[in-house]
C-alpha cells in the first residue's frame, strides 16, 4: 500500500490522479489533498478518498473549509498556508507525491518532497524550469525517484533505455530527442488574427482538457518552450540535442532518435491518466481507464516544423535554455505575469510574447546559487514584468 499526497488535487492533473487512484484501492491510499481556493471540490474529493490531511493555501478559504469538513464528518486535519504544503509533502508516512500545483507556487513543496527522498511525480514543470540544476542536485543528493508526468517527458522516459545515465545521451547511442507538440488551437489561424483571440478561444485546446494557465501556454507554444527547458534538465541533455516537431494529432507523445537510425516513439490517446498511471505504477504497469488506441480507425499523422513568427514564445524559451538559469527563471516569471494579465483581459494574446521578450531584454546575466536566490530573483522579475505590463498593454 502506497501513501500519496496530491499537491494541487482540485486541478486537471489532480483530478486525473484521483481517478487513477480510485481504480486501485488495494494499492494506493491518499495521505493529503491540497488546493488553493476550490474548497468545495476538495471536500468532495475528501469524502471519497478520506485523506489524513487537507491543505488550503489561500487563508481566506480556511474557515469555510473547516466548516465543510465538519459538516461532512471528515476525520482529516484541515491546515492552511503554503508552509503546510511542505509539511504534507515531506511527511514521514508519505511514499509518493504528485506535484500538480500550477506555476512557481509549486517549487517549494515539490522540493520538500524531493529533499525527503520521496517518489516524486512531476507535473509542475515550472519548478524545474525555475531552478534547473539546483533541483536536480537535490534529487541526486536525496535519492528521490523523479518521474515525469508531462506526457512528452513521460514518453521520452519510456523510449530511453533502462540503462540510460543522466547527462550521457551519447553513451546510449542517442542522436536526438524529438519533442512533439500539437501547435495548440491557433496552429493555422492567420497570424494577423492572433492579437484579437480571447481567453476562451485560447483555452479551447483541440486535443487536451487542461487548466487555464497551461492551456494559454499551449496556444502561445510557451508550454513547448517550458517543456524544452524541462527536457534538458530532466535527462541532462543539451539544447542542441532536442528538436521540436509539430504533430497536431497528439497521438505520438514524443520520440527518441538513435544513431543507428531507429526512432522509438510512445503513442496513446491524449489523456493524462496514461502518464500518471505509468509513473504511479512504475516499474509495473497499472490500469489507467484510458481508451486503447484503435488502429483500424486511426486518422493520418502529420508533422511540421514550428513557425517562430507565429510562436515567438517558443523561440524565446529555446534561446533561454542556452543562456543560463537566470534566463529560464526570468522567462517563467514574466510568462506567469503575462498569462495572468491575458486571462484578466489586461493584455491581448500577442502581448504575452511581447511582454516576455521585453522582460528578457531588460534582465542581465547573473548566477543563482541557491533556492532562496531563485525565489528572490523570480519575485524581482515579476515586479519588472508588472512595470512592463503598463507599457506593453
Ligand atoms: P489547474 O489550474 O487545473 O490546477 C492547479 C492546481 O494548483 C489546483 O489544485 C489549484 O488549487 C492549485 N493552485 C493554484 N495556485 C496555487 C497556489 N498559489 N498555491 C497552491 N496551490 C495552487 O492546473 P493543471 O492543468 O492541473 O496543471 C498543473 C501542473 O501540471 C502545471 O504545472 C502544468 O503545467 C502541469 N501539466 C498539466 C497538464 C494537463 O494536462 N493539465 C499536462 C502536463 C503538465
Ligand atoms: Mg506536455
Amino acid at each position: 500500500m502506497q501513501n500519496i499526497t496530491v499537491l494541487g488535487a482540485t486541478g486537471s492533473i489532480g483530478q486525473s490522479t484521483l481517478d487513477v487512484i480510485a481504480r486501485h484501492p488495494d494499492q494506493y491510499q491518499v495521505h493529503a489533498l491540497t488546493c488553493h481556493q476550490q474548497v468545495e471540490s476538495l471536500i468532495q474529493q475528501a469524502i471519497i478518498h478520506q485523506p489524513k490531511f487537507l491543505v488550503i493555501t489561500d487563508p481566506a478559504y480556511y474557515v469555510q473549509a473547516q466548516q465543510l469538513a465538519k459538516q461532512a464528518k471528515l476525520s482529516a486535519e484541515v491546515l492552511s498556508g503554503a508552509e503546510s504544503l511542505q509539511y504534507v509533502a515531506e511527511h514521514p508516512h508519505v511514499d509518493c507525491v504528485m506535484a500538480a500545483i500550477v506555476g512557481a507556487a509549486g517549487l517549494l513543496p515539490t522540493l520538500s518532497a524531493v529533499k525527503a527522498g520521496k517518489k516524486v511525480l512531476l507535473a509542475n514543470k515550472e519548478s524545474l524550469v525555475m531552478s534547473g540544476s539546483l533541483f536536480i542536485q537535490e534529487v541526486q543528493r536525496s535519492g528521490a525517484i523523479l518521474l515525469p508526468i508531462d506526457s512528452e517527458h513521460n514518453a521520452i522516459f519510456q523510449c530511453l533505455p533502462a540503462t540510460y545515465q543522466y547527462g550521457k545521451p551519447q553513451q546510449s547511442g542517442i542522436d536526438k530527442i524529438l519533442l512533439t507538440g500539437s501547435g495548440g488551437p491557433f496552429l493555422t489561424t492567420p497570424v494577423a488574427e492572433l492579437a484579437s483571440k480571447s481567453p476562451q478561444q485560447a483555452c479551447a485546446h483541440p486535443n487536451w482538457d487542461m487548466g487555464r494557465k497551461i492551456s494559454v501556454d499551449s496556444a502561445t507554444m510557451m508550454n513547448k518552450g517550458l517543456e524544452f527547458i524541462e527536457v534538458c534538465w530532466l535527462f541532462g541533455v543539451s539544447p542542441q540535442q532536442v528538436d521540436v516537431v509539430i504533430h497536431p494529432q497528439s497521438v505520438i507523445h514524443s520520440m527518441v532518435q538513435y544513431n543507428d537510425g531507429s526512432v522509438l516513439a510512445q503513442l496513446g490517446n491524449p489523456d493524462m491518466r496514461t502518464p500518471i498511471a505509468h509513473a504511479m505504477g512504475y516499474p509495473e504497469r497499472i490500469e489507467s481507464g484510458v481508451a486503447k488506441l484503435d488502429f483500424s480507425n486511426m486518422q493520418n499523422f502529420s508533422f511540421s516544423q514550428p513557425d517562430y513568427q507565429r510562436f515567438p514564445n517558443l523561440k524565446l524559451a529555446i534561446e533561454a535554455a542556452s543562456q543560463g538559469q537566470y534566463a529560464s527563471t526570468a522567462l517563467n516569471a514574466a510568462n506567469e505575469v503575462a498569462v495572468a494579465a491575458f486571462l484578466r483581459g489586461q493584455l491581448n494574446f500577442t502581448g504575452i510574447a511581447k511582454l516576455n521578450n521585453e522582460v528578457l531584454q531588460r534582465v542581465t546575466s547573473q548566477s543563482l546559487r541557491s533556492i532562496d536566490e531563485v525565489i528572490a530573483y523570480d519575485q524581482q522579475v515579476r515586479r519588472q514584468a508588472q512595470q512592463c505590463l503598463q507599457e506593453v498593454a
